[in-house]
């Protein structure tokens, strides 16, 4: 999701009224973007003149740290060694499994640049069908 850098916003409200979901506000005097109502267009990003409408990849390392801070949090939970080994273990397996989710996603995507929609629906389709055989199995 494209993001605001309230450093180089000046406010000027330009995205704000080309947002075809107005899904962006301005806060204290720069511009927010509501993740939840955004739906990818793009608009926001062309129409600043400062260049302040910035790409999600830039997110990466603090997308990270959010990780790593969060993982630190729960491990105060657990105060012996052979404990926050296990729980470092699981912490390991949860990012595994996201890894794989966000895989097979990326996989499904890039198979649906024709008819996407059909593809898409195929897709949940076919999955629904294998995670209800394996949740039965
Ligand atoms: S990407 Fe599109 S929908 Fe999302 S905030 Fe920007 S203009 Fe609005
Ligand atoms: S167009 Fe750019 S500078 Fe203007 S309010 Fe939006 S993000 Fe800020």
């Amino acid at each position: 999701m494209p993001w605001v850098s309230q450093e180089l916003c000046t406010g000027c409200g330009l995205c704000v009224s080309q947002c075809p979901v107005d899904a962006i506000a301005l806060t204290d005097g720069a511009a927010v973007i509501e993740e939840a109502e955004c739906i990818r267009c793009g608009i926001c990003h062309d129409a600043c003149p400062r260049q302040a409408v910035r790409h999600d990849s830039e997110r990466i390392p603090q997308e990270v740290a959010d990780n790593l801070r969060w993982v630190r949090g729960l491990l105060k939970h657990f105060d012996q060694p052979d404990d926050q080994a296990a729980f470092i273990d699981r912490m390991r397996r949860f990012f595994t499994k996201e890894r794989k989710v966000n895989e097979k996603t990326l996989a499904v995507i890039a198979e649906a640049e024709t008819n996407p929609d059909a593809a898409l629906e195929a897709a949940i389709a076919d999955l629904t069908r294998s995670g209800g055989e394996a949740s039965g199995s």
